[in-house]
Formats: structure tokens, sequence, C-alpha cells
């Protein structure tokens, strides 16, 4: 079996390879694909098995990460990628799996969110000259010292992208358990429509703002480098599904509406420091300090001073929660504050159009409909295609679903899930 002139890359989330019978069906698309191109296939670990060496590595050691814990996660995705060139190979198509090291993947130190530095493309290379399938283990590479890294969670994506590039595929497909990508989270809101196009723009928001569809970065590096990329489903893969385009593309073909789609970040946490000093100097302390800590900060507001004090509040991932309140304790005698508040029940939800620019009276519809649901806004940030308020995450699906309703995307539902 030789060569073929183009070569796509295949990605499969974790759903689509949770059993045997799912490695069949994700092996008999890429044997199908074969017939036409060379065949990179990247897949994630079975079904839930990240999050359940992650339960396994608090119980050996709450709260640990770096190093060792990629060790441990690295090895999801290996027992998928054997599993899979197995099938391809009892299918009668020859195959072989590589973990990322084998592949090529050379990554920054940086443990548990490495960023991909670089693809050697040398062992990938041979293996498509011999006509093999090549399973290549997601979200994992090495550094140049050798050691294992992973690239945060769901970052099999971004592995895909990052191959599509290296070996100038023609495209990208994101296989997953739904459709493509929905207006909203097809499992929060059952009207959601899956979208013909989206573009790079809107869905970097997206993914960004929480929409686990996609990692964001793989969208960025997409972007970037031109990839042609789509979300189809695994379990119907004769269905169309996403494609995520330029924004000119998209202008120039169906940019109606103000609002694209809905986000829900749940994975947020609000920090406040109560009446600190009014002066300059103090944003840059405290933020200067969670910087240190390498704590990223999202959200932030401060209130009007009043006697010359005032309030800060922010939001940070909720599993640095506890880091930033102690960073924030520590420093608040130089800051003047009182005291250091905390709050994991909080939800982000954010509304994503690259039709909202030059449209006013999107944010007033936004605010009107939370309001009327009798959903209180804590905090609101916006950019040119975005508009975010954090609320109570009690309120949260509501608040998905009435906005959802208030901005009309519901239109031409069908059913969604596989
Ligand atoms: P995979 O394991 O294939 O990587 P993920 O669980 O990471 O799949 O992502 C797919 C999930 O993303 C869907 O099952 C869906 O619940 C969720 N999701 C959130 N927002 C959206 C959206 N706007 N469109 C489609 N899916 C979404
Ligand atoms: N298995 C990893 C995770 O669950 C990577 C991925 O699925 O993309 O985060
Ligand atoms: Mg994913």
């Amino acid at each position: 079996m030789a060569r073929k002139a183009t070569t796509i890359v295949l990605k499969f989330g974790g759903s689509s390879v949770a059993n045997s019978e799912c490695i069949e069906r994700i092996s008999k698309i890429a044997i199908r694909e074969s017939k036409e191109h060379n065949v990179i296939v990247v897949t994630s670990a079975m079904g839930k098995t990240t999050n359940q060496l992650i339960d396994l590595a608090n119980q050996v050691c709450p709260g640990c990460d770096g190093r060792e814990l990629d060790m441990l996660l690295a090895t999801g995705e290996l027992v998928s990628i054997s599993l899979a060139a197995m099938a391809i190979q009892k299918l009668g198509h020859p195959a072989v799996s590589l973990t990322g090291w084998q592949a090529g993947f050379v990554t920054e130190s940086s443990h548990n969110k490495a960023r991909i530095a670089e693809i050697k493309c040398d062992r990938i290379n041979k293996h498509l000259e011999l006509g093999e399938i090549v399973v290549v283990a997601g979200f994992q590479g090495i550094t140049e010292d050798g050691e294992v890294t992973t690239l945060g969670r769901g970052g099999s994506d971004t592995s895909a992208v990052a191959l599509a590039s290296a070996f100038k595929a023609d495209r990208c497909d994101i296989y997953t358990d739904v459709k493509g990508v929905y207006t909203t989270d097809p499992r929060v809101v059952k009207e959601a429509t899956k979208l013909d196009h989206i573009s790079f723009e809107e869905m970097i928001e997206l993914a960004s703002l929480g929409a686990k569809v996609l990692h964001p970065r793989s969208v960025e590096l997409a972007k970037k480098y031109n990839i042609d990329l789509r979300v189809r489903s695994s379990f119907k893969p004769e269905n169309k599904g996403t494609e995520v385009i330029s924004l000119q593309r998209m202008k120039d073909m169906e940019l109606t509406k103000a609002v694209t789609g809905v986000a829900l970040d749940t994975k947020q946490a609000k920090i406040a420091i109560i009446s600190v000093a009014d002066r300059p100097g103090i944003a840059s302390k405290v933020f200067g300090e969670l910087g240190k800590n390498k704590i990223n900060v999202d959200m932030i507001i401060q209130s009007v001073p009043r006697d010359g004090i005032n309030d800060i509040a922010f939001t940070v991932p909720r599993e640095d929660m506890e880091t930033a309140k102690a960073v924030c304790e520590e420093i608040l005698k130089d800051i003047e504050g009182s005291k250091v508040e905390a709050d994991d029940g909080i939800a982000k939800v954010s509304i994503v159009g690259a039709g909202m620019l030059n449209r006013p009276g999107v944010a007033s519809t936004l605010f009107e409909t939370l309001s009327q649901a009798g959903i209180n806004i804590q905090m609101i940030s916006t950019s040119e295609i975005k508009i975010s308020c954090l609320i109570d995450e009690a309120d949260a699906t509501k608040a998905v679903q009435v906005i959802h309703d208030a901005f009309e995307l519901e239109k031409s539902s069908e059913p969604i899930i596989v």
C-alpha cells in the first residue's frame, strides 16, 4: 500500500472510544477515509478514564499535580491507541499506534498544561510511507529533557490540529458525541440548534467561555494555520457536522443573527477583597501577586470609592480558589484591606456573536432577560463579540435557557445527540 497524495487527521474523543464497539466503529471510519487519503488518527482516553485517574491521584495525594500527575494521565491515551490500532488491523488494514513522544510531540516544560513547541514528523512519515493508518495518543508530549507532559484537559483536540498543520492535512475532523457545534450545550438546552458553520473567532470565544466541544487552543491553532476544521459525530459519521471557517467566509454566507451561541462556565470562583485603600498601586500589588502564583484572573470589578476605600472582586479557576484566597490574605495588611471572601457557588453565562458588532441593544436584551427571570447579575465583562455575566450557580441552567429563547436560537432545532 503506497502513500497517497493527501493526508487527513481524524480525532476521536473519549465517548467515541468508550468501549470495544465504539472502537470498531471509529476504525471503520478511519479505514473508509484511508481509501482516499493518508490517515492520522488521534484518540483521547476511553470514556471517563482521565477523570478516574485524577480521582485515584487525589485519593493517594489530594491536590497533587506536576510531573507524577502527567505520568499517570498520559497512560489513559495509551490504552485507546493500542486498542484502536488492533481493531484496524483486525479489519484488514495495516495500522500502528504511537505515544505522543514516539509521534514526535515536543512540548514546553510546564506540567499539566504544556504547550506544543514542535512536532518532529519523521516517525509518522515513515509509517505513512508504508501505507499504515497511524494512531497517535492525543493530549501528551515530551520535553527536550525527556519528561512526559500533558496539554491540559480537553487537549487532544489541540494535538489533532497541530498534526494537521505539521502534515499540511487537507482536513481535521474532530469526531465527538454530538452532531457538531450547537447554539449552546445540547445537553443543557434540548432545543439547541446545530450550526452548519461558525467562525474561528466565535468558536474561540465559545470554547474559552466553557463550551467544551473544542479545546480553545485547537481553534486558535486552526485559525493561525487556516486548517479546514470540522466537528462531527462518530455515531453518525454520514452527517455533515459543523465547519469552522474564517469570519470573512461567514460574513459572505449567513451572518444574520446578533448572537451565535450561549456558553456556560461552572468552573470558576469569585474572590472579593473588601475595603481596600483607594490609592495607586493596590490593583497592581493584588494582581501581581496572583500572577506570580500562576493564577489566571478573568473578570474584574472595582467598586466606586467611598471615603477613600473600595472593594475589588475577580474570578479565578475554581481549582485555584483556595490559593488565590491565601495569596490575597497574605497581602491584606499591605493593601489595608479588611477581609477576603471566596465563593465557588457562581457560574459565568456568556453570549457570543460576530453579528453583535454595530448592533445596539444586545446587552440590554441580555440584562432584561436575566432580570425578568429573577436572576441577579454579580459581574459583567464584554469584548467586541461577547458579553459575560456572573450569576449564582443555582440559576445557571435557567439562565442559559432564557437567554437562548430571548435571542431566538432554537429556530431550526433538530434532534441532537447521536
Ligand atoms: P470529546 O470527549 O469528544 O472530546 P467533549 O465532552 O470534550 O467530547 O465535548 C463534547 C461535549 O461538549 C458535548 O457532549 C456537549 O455536552 C458539550 N458542549 C458544550 N457546549 C457545546 C456546544 N455549543 N455545542 C456542542 N457541544 C457542546
Ligand atoms: N483525555 C484528556 C481529557 O479528558 C484529553 C482529551 O480528552 O482531550 O482531558
Ligand atoms: Mg473534548
